[in-house]
């Protein structure tokens, strides 16, 4: 068996980056940087105010209450014709830029206006106070996003604000997906012959490669059978940046896949020392990359997982290539295979003030509704065996723990 981190490094050393391209910022939600993003000018580009209020020369309200004269009005988007001197005030909305002359903001909170043409302020002010300086968010010149980061809401907003309209961010590798099997039916048949299950991986797939970056360049339900997979290989060969397929990699099947496989290109077929998902595929067909996951549901995700969805980040140039992890204590004693990295479905609860992973159901490869039950995969290392309840596990995140505060 080969140690997992051995495997990994193998498939992530056999794929680049594949270029990059400009896309609007509308529709760069869910890419990754492909450049260093320097912001160009000051953010906010002017000193502003970050109150409702007044301007003032803080000098002038050292001793207060003390009155006095507004000779203007400046809300958001418009810029003072006058100069702020000493005895006078400028209204300020919050956002607009600082009145020359002025160098504090007086709060509305803390103000009277008798009329119109008259403040009274009843606190005075530092220097400074309530004004935002340019450049006070980003400086310019400033690294505002580094290359390889992933584009989510917040990275989006940074963008707008920097002023980078057209992010450079890396090409989405099309990814051919295909299940094979005779035995699969797809989820929109409505009655199973005996039998037939339905393929539950390639819908999960999908998702999983959308999540990934990927788009899915869908083969369907493969028969097994020399003509069709060779067929399905060549056209995803010509189509797609990578080839995912589910089954015929365990030892009963292989024989098949691997005579198809080994015609058309250099497939190893490899025995990793991890649980679920020990028989995994890795090669290239026609120099385009292929991953043969396994075809028991929850070794598809998990070999995806550690395998796939790296492969598939990297191609895109991210720089954080796996999910988050979190360390939290184990709720309960689990045996696990001392001889391979196993993944164990667990859930997170809460418990006072921490949380604690506990197995959110079935532990075999064929059960996906224990997936369903669950946030994350805690992972065990080779040489452990036994974690007692207690013991810190690392769990590696695939969704929000959000369940147990009834989120
Ligand atoms: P295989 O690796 O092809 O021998 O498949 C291992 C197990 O996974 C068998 O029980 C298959 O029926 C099941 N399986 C294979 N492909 C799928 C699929 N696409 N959806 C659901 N189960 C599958
Ligand atoms: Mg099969």
């Amino acid at each position: 068996m080969r140690p997992l981190e051995e495997a990994r490094a193998e498939v992530l050393e056999a794929v680049s980056p594949l270029g990059s391209e400009t896309v609007p910022l509308a529709e760069a939600e869910g890419r990754i940087l492909a450049e260093d993003v320097i912001a160009p000018g000051d953010v906010p580009p002017f000193p502003n105010s970050a109150m409702d209020g007044f301007a003032v020369i803080a000098a002038d309200v050292r001793s207060v209450p003390v009155r006095l004269r507004v000779i203007e009005d400046v809300p958001a988007g418009s810029v003072a014709t006058r100069t702020v001197t000493p005895g006078t005030a400028i209204k300020i909305m919050t956002g607009a830029p600082m009145p020359p002359g002025a160098d504090a903001v007086v709060k509305v909170e803390v103000t009277r206006q008798p009329d119109p043409d008259t403040v009274e302020i009843l606190e005075s002010v530092e220097p400074g106070a309530a004004v935002r300086p340019a450049g006070g968010d980003i400086a310019a010149g400033s690294v505002v996003l580094e290359a390889g980061r992933a584009l989510g809401p917040v990275e989006l907003g940074l963008l707008a604000t920097a002023g980078v309209g057209r992010p450079k961010v890396g090409r989405r590798p099309r990814v051919a997906l295909m299940a094979t099997g005779d035995e699969l039916r797809p989820a929109e048949v409505a009655e199973l012959e005996p039998g037939q299950i339905r393929d539950s991986n390639r819908p999960l797939l999908r998702g999983l490669i959308h999540e990934a970056g990927g788009e899915v360049v869908d083969l369907g339900i493969v028969a097994d059978d020399e003509t069709a997979l060779t067929a399905a290989l060549s056209r995803a060969a010509t189509e797609a940046d990578a080839i995912v397929t589910s089954g015929g990699v365990s030892m009963g099947e292989y024989d098949l896949i691997k005579r198809v496989l080994s015609a058309r290109g250099t497939v190893d077929f490899w025995q990793v020392a991890m649980q679920p998902a020990k028989p995994f595929a890795f090669g290239h067909i026609e120099s385009v990359p292929l991953f043969g996951l396994p075809g028991n549901p929850v070794s598809v995700m998990v070999a995806f997982e550690q395998f796939a969805r790296p492969a598939l980040l990297k191609m895109q140039g991210a720089r954080r290539l796996f999910r988050p992890r979190v360390v939290v204590p184990m709720g309960e004693t689990i045996d696990t295979d001392p001889r391979k990295v196993v993944f164990v479905r667990v859930a997170l609860h809460r418990d006072g003030n921490r949380l604690v992973a506990r197995s959110s159901g079935g532990q075999s490869s064929n059960v996906l509704s224990a997936l369903g039950a669950a946030d994350g995969l805690a992972v065990v290392p080779v040489g452990t065996g036994r974690v007692e309840a207690g013991e810190a596990v690392e769990v590696e995140l695939f969704r929000h723990p959000s369940a147990e505060f009834g989120r």
